[in-house]
């Protein structure tokens, strides 16, 4: 194992994910991992998107889970994360309700949607054009802006939708390496990318993401890069760490633990 730790984990109670708080803690304990960050994806006070979520009303049961695991596994540093969608009437709610109220180690932010006009996109679904990519890299950027969150989940999500690489595809990723560096605000490689069904594009088939030549062109840039799992289920809390810092390596970027 190339690191031994993972900060972004899900829980059955998003609906897609499998297993329990403690479920993921023994799987990191076998593996003799030192630190374990549970993001689930966050409730909405709004409830959009409820299907892919917990309710508000689970929150609270949420936060307890983590917190008595902290004393069940005293050989783990665990960490008490979500993982958010951004949406900038909200700000309050994550700054007084998550890290406050509920006081939230961490905030993941994630652009799975995005907004044009009066709709939103989803970041796979989207039709794949230019408006496309730069309502997706302005609000990635909106999000880096807020300053709420300790780093950016799969930020090459777009070539998801966008399967070409051009010079389109090319400045969507240049402006949102350059805000994380300005920024100084990490970027996460996503091993959960790895797992999932590839991709045709024009030049054969590749990885929804990570995709490599956004991290190429991160490496000409100074930025700091973490390397997660993304586990929906207890057997990939590590799951495919070592290949994305494969990427990170590859391109020279440097891969950091966001709680040293
Ligand atoms: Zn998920
Ligand atoms: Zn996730």
């Amino acid at each position: 194992m190339k690191q031994y730790f993972n900060y972004h984990t899900h829980t059955y109670r998003c609906n897609h994910a499998r297993g329990d708080i403690d479920d993921y803690c023994q799987e990191a304990v076998k593996l003799q991992m030192k630190s374990l960050g549970f993001s689930d994806h966050t409730p909405l006070p709004n409830e959009r998107w409820p299907n892919v979520r917990m309710h508000m009303d689970e929150l609270a049961e949420y936060c307890e889970q983590i917190d008595l695991a902290k004393e069940k596994f005293p050989q783990l540093n665990i960490y008490k994360g979500l993982e958010c969608e951004f949406d900038i009437n909200l700000v309050n709610f994550y700054q007084d309700i998550l890290l406050g109220k509920h006081k939230l180690e961490y905030l993941i932010g994630s652009v799975h949607w995005f907004p044009v006009g009066s709709t939103w996109l989803n970041s796979w679904r989207a039709p794949a054009n230019v408006a496309n990519l730069l309502a997706y890299s302005n609000y990635i950027i909106k999000i880096m802006e807020s300053k709420l969150f300790s780093f950016i989940a799969h930020p090459d999500l777009f070539a998801a939708f966008y399967p070409e690489q051009n010079k389109n595809s090319e400045q969507c990723a240049i402006d949102i390496i350059t805000a994380a560096s300005e920024l100084n605000i990490p970027l996460e490689i996503n091993g959960y990318g790895l797992e999932k069904k590839q991709i045709k594009t024009s030049s054969g088939w590749r990885n929804q993401y990570p995709w490599e030549p956004f991290w190429e062109i991160a490496g000409d840039y100074n930025i700091r890069v973490v390397a997660n799992s993304d586990a929906h289920k207890p057997s990939n809390v590590y799951g495919k760490i070592d290949e994305a810092i494969e990427v990170a390596e590859k391109f020279n970027l440097q891969v950091i633990d966001i709680f040293k």
